[in-house]
């Protein structure tokens, strides 16, 4: 596979702030696309099909990874996710840098798949900013909070796998910090 350095994965833990980061990315940098993923999970108040992802019944999305029209996947707090990899391979042979924003296993399985795409992880400032925006968001219940909390720490732990880890502390900065990162790296290949 050629081109694997337009493959951009972006990963970390449920309440980093990396939704807000990524779109800031691409607000600066038109250029720069995003992957669209498939779901199960419920559409969250404000979310759009096709603009957040494509919500899919459980059928819809076993049947589509049985066809092979699934890059990755995996379940995450009960539901799947996965990238259609109608998302990735046409755009990267195009030239065109893809960032994928997807959680810890997926951006492994990514990594093998395309061993020449750049890793990002981003972190929160702290446990306590962290907790604030998963809590401020004020859309799930407190026992998906729990799950989602107990799943970040562990998620924590999986930073030193990726090519570069970057501290959302600021949304622009981090969206620029990751911009320089994947130039230097393309440049680099
Ligand atoms: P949320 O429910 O908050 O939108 O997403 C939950 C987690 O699933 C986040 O960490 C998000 O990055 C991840 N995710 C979203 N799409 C995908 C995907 O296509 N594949 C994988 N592996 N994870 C995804």
């Amino acid at each position: 596979m050629n081109n694997e350095q337009y493959l951009v994965v972006v990963s970390g833990p449920s309440g980093s702030g990396k939704d807000t980061v990524v779109s800031r990315l691409m607000q600066r940098h038109p250029e720069i696309e995003t992957s669209v993923s498939a779901t199960t999970r419920e559409k969250r108040p404000g979310e759009e099909e096709g603009v957040n992802y494509y919500y899919l019944t459980v059928p819809a999305f076993e049947k589509k990874i049985a066809d092979g029209e699934i890059l990755e996947y995996t379940r995450y707090c009960g539901n799947y996710y996965g990238t259609p990899r109608s998302e990735v391979d046409r755009r990267i042979d195009a030239g065109i840098t893809v960032v994928l924003v997807i959680e810890v296993v997926g951006a492994g399985n990514i990594k093998r798949l395309y061993p020449g795409a750049t890793t990002i992880f981003v972190q929160p400032p702290s446990y306590a900013e962290l907790e604030a925006r998963l809590r401020g968001r004020g859309t799930e219940t407190e026992q998906a909070i729990q799950k989602r909390l107990a799943r970040a720490v562990e998620e924590m732990g999986y930073a030193s796998d990726y090519d570069e880890t970057v501290v959302n502390d600021d949304a622009d900065r981090c969206a620029e910090e990751i911009y320089q990162l994947i130039r230097r790296r393309q440049q680099a290949t």
